[in-house]
């Protein structure tokens, strides 16, 4: 894993990159999540307002729960052809791999990338890196780079920022809420984030699906020593006339909520049988550093990676880890 933060971010160099740039490509996360579709879209409005060319991409395309952030229709799933670019934007990123099929080598290498990113297991694979893993969201790092370039901070990119800030602390319930995140939640609100829209829309409404899926996840959940797993085979889902390809429904974060639990790992097959693993951990433990082993990422009490299947393999292999990294506090 990397070394710890530095103490003092390269705020300058990133902003300077951002003042020269004249045609912006900016990458969120595969799968993207609030965070980093909303530091994403904060971001490229910023640009925009600054007078510049901004594309905001992601490989996937956002989850309908985003619809109402305002600009989510503009990601686009692939690069514009035939446009160029003078500077690449990851967001949200821990390794280059993060950021899909839109990250093109042959085409990108050779000009500035800047990473904005908080995982703690960051490459700082950028050109410039701003990585602070002390920030509960990336969008609270681009906050303080906007306010770094004094940047006007629009009702809109305000909302965008406070999705991120809200979605990745579950409303502020996490351990990466800071007193810092209540402070740049209170600014976002009165810049114009709408906090009771974020809330519902990003974390309380969901498909009646994911109900049943979660429910399904939840009868099935093992508990060995203080680890509780579960698998979300394709056929269940299938079973269960689930829509959605991928995600938990959100069982991971109900496994980690058990008295029982200090560490929780959801497996989930998806469609090319490749196996998604979702992590988390109870405070004083880690799953980052078992995520980043296993060619993931994360923080240490959420994290995530991408194993090959199948999924009883998948199992196997982590499962002993899990139990070691309960037992290591
Ligand atoms: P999730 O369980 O999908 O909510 O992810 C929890 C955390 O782990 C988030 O911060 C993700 O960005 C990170 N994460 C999930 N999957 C991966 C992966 N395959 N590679 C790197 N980081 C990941
Ligand atoms: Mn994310
Ligand atoms: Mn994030």
């Amino acid at each position: 894993m990397n070394t710890p933060p530095p103490t003092t971010l390269p705020w300058e160099a990133a902003a300077e990159l951002l003042r020269n740039a004249r045609r912006v490509l900016l990458i969120a996360h595969v799968s993207p999540d609030g965070d980093a579709l909303g530091s994403t879209l904060a971001l490229t409005f910023a640009l925009r307002n600054m007078g510049k060319h901004a594309v905001p991409t992601c490989q996937d395309q956002p989850h309908p729960r985003f619809g109402f952030l305002p600009g989510v229709h503009e990601v686009r799933q692939a690069l514009p052809p035939g446009e160029h670019f003078d500077l690449i934007i990851a967001l949200d990123s821990s390794d280059i791999a993060r950021l899909g099929t839109i990250y093109q080598p042959e085409q990108h290498a050779a000009l500035p990338l800047l990473v904005i990113d908080h995982h703690i297991t960051n490459t700082a694979f950028g050109t410039v890196n701003v990585i602070d893993p002390s920030a509960s969201s990336t969008a609270e790092i681009v906050f303080a780079l906007l306010k770094h370039m004094g940047t006007p901070i629009t009702p809109e990119i305000a909302n965008a920022l406070l999705t991120g800030v809200i979605t990745d602390t579950q409303a502020f319930r996490t351990s990466n809420t800071t007193p810092q995140t209540l402070a740049n939640a209170v600014e976002l609100m009165r810049l114009g984030g709408n906090l009771q829209e974020i809330t519902r829309q990003a974390l309380v409404l969901r498909p009646f699906d994911s109900l049943r899926l979660l429910g399904a996840g939840l009868a099935s959940a093992q508990l060995e020593e203080r680890v509780a797993y579960a698998v979300i085979p394709q056929k269940l889902r299938a079973e269960l006339g689930v829509r959605e390809e991928r995600g938990d429904g959100g069982l991971v974060g109900m496994l980690i909520s058990a008295y029982e639990v200090d560490i929780a790992a959801v497996f989930v097959e998806l469609p090319n049988g490749e196996v998604e693993v979702g992590l988390r951990a109870q405070p004083g433990f880690d799953v980052a550093q078992v995520a980043f082993e296993m060619g993931g990422g994360g923080h240490p009490a959420a994290a995530g990676c991408t194993l090959p299947g199948p999924l009883r393999e998948a199992v196997n292999r982590l499962l002993p880890r899990l139990k070691q990294a309960a037992r290591g506090r």
